[in-house]
This record gives structure tokens, sequence and C-alpha cells, in this order.
């Protein structure tokens, strides 16, 4: 196995270790903050004997992060930072992160030790298909491509033809894309009678969002790659955190730069090995405004096991959701990602689908609309009518609940410029 950094060999001991000298430095750090020193007056980096004291630490939340906006987390002057990003601001007002150049260069590393670690080398032309600007997704990847010394094309969000263009001008072989946007391409590609397994494409990173396996299969299937899940947030700095090795069995999270707990959300003490919980985190090398504890309220588990690439870096699972994406509907919770997973296995559905609650008289009730394949949109009905009985049974059997389906021609459903929106929520609050 080829490895990119030391770090990338570090044995569970060796990780620990590291870790709780780490933590220990980022206590002193963050209290040049005026955030940290008021939140972490009187604890010293030699309260915390071992790791599992990190317990002893405060959480820190969204909202603080909007309090203390815009500079209160910073532990120097704002003349030593030099970039500044932001959240997509996907539930509410965004915030801020601002980066030194050690920030940014630890940042570039991590990033193309992922790259590294699916096999993107010199020799690739890569393509970052997401949105620049604040989002990390642009620069945040763009700069570990480049450090791999990779042709690097900064294509951005939308504009599709341009971006097959450009897939098929420069042989493009590897490609940063949103899952729901890959799954969109696609049909662009079909309208333009292009096959997009006859490019040269060999590797796809997709995360931002959260999408299933099922999505990822039709993925790969469709361009002819293998898809590599991954996973960041501004606040961890923004792709990077975690991705996934070239088994696809979970991300493995880089816990020399992250310290990850995953803790019950409502008692926020640790869950049981190997369960469901919300994923928290420290920054253990960011100088600039470490956060400690940070509660990303993004659900997963560590995976149990060891990873046959040898990385001895935890792994978490797919992200199923954000604690706030659950639906309770007829008293029964319902994530996105369930009926995503119903649906994308399904050879007759397109690439698109939403789901939208609504009211009906003092009942919450659920629709899907879910578009069909030209070649199985047919005139005939029956065949239809069927089709969605079938489809609406299907969801039944994961969810619980027979919701309303409604099928719509291949791409009639709004389709959004970033993270696609799954729900609409039409009851009124
Ligand atoms: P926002 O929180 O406003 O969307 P970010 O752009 O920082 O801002 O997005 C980070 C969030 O995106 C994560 O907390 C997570 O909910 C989601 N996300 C990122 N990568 C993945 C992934 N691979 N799978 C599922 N969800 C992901
Ligand atoms: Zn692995």
């Amino acid at each position: 196995m080829d490895f990119l950094h030391p770090e990338e060999r570090l044995s569970r001991e060796e990780i620990e270790s590291l870790q709780l000298i780490r933590l220990r430095k980022v206590i002193e750090e963050a209290k040049k903050s005026p955030f940290y020193s008021r939140k972490l007056k009187g604890i010293e980096p030699e309260d915390i004997k071992e790791l599992s004291e990190v317990s002893k630490l405060p959480f820190t939340t969204k909202e603080d992060l909007r309090e203390y906006y815009p500079l209160g987390f910073l532990t120097r002057p704002v003349s030593e930072m030099v970039r500044l990003h932001a959240s997509s601001g996907t539930t509410g007002a965004p915030t801020a992160i601002l980066y030194t150049e050690n920030d940014l260069n630890t940042w570039a590393e991590l990033m193309a030790r992922c790259l590294y670690m699916v096999g993107v080398r010199k020799e690739d032309v890569f393509q970052n298909m997401s949105g620049y600007g604040l989002f990390t997704g642009g620069l945040g990847i763009h700069y570990g491509a480049e450090r791999l010394k990779c042709l690097t094309i900064p294509a951005g969000a939308g504009n599709s033809k341009r971006q097959i263009k450009l897939l098929q001008d420069f042989k493009v072989s590897v490609v940063h894309i949103i899952p729901s946007y890959a799954l969109h391409l696609s049909t662009v590609f079909a309208e333009l009678g292009i096959d997009p397994r006859s490019l040269n494409l060999r590797i796809f990173l997709i995360g931002a969002e959260p999408h299933t396996e099922e999505a990822r299969k039709r993925i790969e299937e469709i361009y002819g790659v293998k898809a590599y899940n991954s996973y960041g947030l501004s606040e961890m700095n923004g792709p990077g955190v975690a991705f996934e090795c070239v088994y696809q069995e979970g991300m493995h999270l880089w816990e020399d730069a992250y310290l990850a707990e995953i803790l019950n959300p409502t008692t926020l003490e640790p869950v049981a090995e190997g369960e469901v919980g919300e994923l928290v985190m420290t920054t253990l090398t960011r100088e600039g405004m470490p956060l400690i504890r940070y509660r990303t309220k993004d659900l997963t588990r560590f995976l149990p096991g060891r990873c046959l690439c040898g990385r001895e870096h935890r792994r978490i699972d797919r992200i199923t959701g954000r604690a706030d994406d659950m639906i309770i509907l007829k008293g029964v919770n319902i994530y996105p990602m369930q009926i995503e997973k119903v649906l994308m296995a399904r050879k007759e559905v397109g690439q698109n689908y939403v789901i939208e609650l609504y009211k009906e008289g003092h009942l919450d009730q659920m629709r899907i609309k879910v578009e069909i394949k030209d070649e199985y949109f047919v005139e005939d009905m029956r065949v239809l009518k069927q089709l969605q009985q079938s489809i609406a049974k299907s969801l039944r059997e994961e969810i619980l609940i027979t919701p309303r389906v409604e099928l719509v021609e291949h791409n009639s459903l709004p389709k959004s410029q970033g993270k696609a929106v799954r729900v609409i929520d039409l009851r009124d609050k």
C-alpha cells in the first residue's frame, strides 16, 4: 500500500498519544480567543490526563459561532489570517471560518492525502465541479489536487454542457462532484447522445450532501468510475475530514487532525460501541480558529474492525443525515435517505426526486415526487398506476407508512445549483 504521509501509518496507540498531546496544546491555544477565554476558564491543559477526559471540556455549537461572529473565535489578530470560508447556510444564518497560512497548508495536505489514498496521481487531470467562493468544496479540494501536481480545472458548479466539453477536451480522469449533480449531469449526457463511459473518467469524489450506497452504485455504473465518499464541513476546515479508501467500506477519519466522539444527541454521553450518534469533533492542528467539541449534528457510527488498507484511523459510516433532517410522520421517524435508498434501487426511477410534507385537514402527509425514465413513462395509465403502486409498496416496507407517490417526467423537478433540497415542508409552522 502506498501512503502519502507518515501519519497514515500510525498505530492506534500512536494515534491516541499524539491526540492527547495535541488536545492539551489546543486547550492552551484556544484560550487566546475571546470565546474560549471565557468558556475554558478554570480548565488547564494538565487537567486532561487521558483522552476520555475530553468529556470535561464544554461543547461548541453553531449558535456559539453565530454569537461570536465574526472574529470572536480567533486566537490571533485578523492580520494573521489569510482566507475566509463560510458554511453553505443550509440550516440558517451562515458562519465564517478563518485560516492562517499554516492552516491552509495543513488542510491542503489532508486533502492531498485523501486524493492520493484513492489513487489520484500527477498524471491525472482533475475537474472540480463544486461551487467555488465561500463554499469549501471549491478551493479546499482544488489545492489538494494541485499539491499532487494534477492538472486542475476549477470548473465550478453548473453549466453542464461546458462541463462535458471540458471533460472531453482535456481527457479528465478525476472529478469532484456533488452526487445529486452527478445524477443530473447524466441526463445531459443522454440528451447530447454522449456515453459518459466513452470518456477518460476513472475516479469520482462525491460528497457534501447525504447520499445512499444505491446512488453511489448508480453513479459508478453510469460513468464507469469508482466513486469515493468524501466528508467534511466548513467548521472543520471543509472537505478532507473523512474519506473512503479503495476498499469503500466507510470513511477513514483523519485522527491526527481531528478528535472525534460519537455521542447520544440527547444525553451527550458516548454511545455504545458501533451505535449511531452525533459526530462531535475537536480540531487538533488548527491554529487560527481552533474549535473544541464542535457539535456537527451529523449522524453516523464508528465501524468496527480493521480496514484491509492497513490504516488505523477509525472509519465512520455513511452519514445518515443531520439530526434535524429527521421527518416525524404519524409517529414514525423517517430519514430522507431511507426514501432515496428505495428509489435509487429501482430501474424505472430517473435521477431526481423530492419529498413534500403538507397538511390535509389536521393531518401531516407526505408526497414523494419521483422522476421516471423516459422508457418507462408510457401512455398506458394502467401501467403507470401499477408502477406507482409498486413504488409506494417498496417505500412502505422501508419507512413503515404508505406515502403518496407521484410519477413525473424525467428532468421536470427543480434542480438546485449546490446541495440538493430533498425535503420541502409546505405545512404552516
Ligand atoms: P452547511 O452546514 O451550511 O451545509 P457546509 O458546506 O460546511 O455547510 O456543509 C457541511 C455539511 O454537509 C456536513 O455537516 C454534512 O451535513 C454535509 N455533508 C458533507 N459531506 C457529506 C457526505 N459525504 N455525506 C453526507 N453529508 C455530508
Ligand atoms: Zn481503508
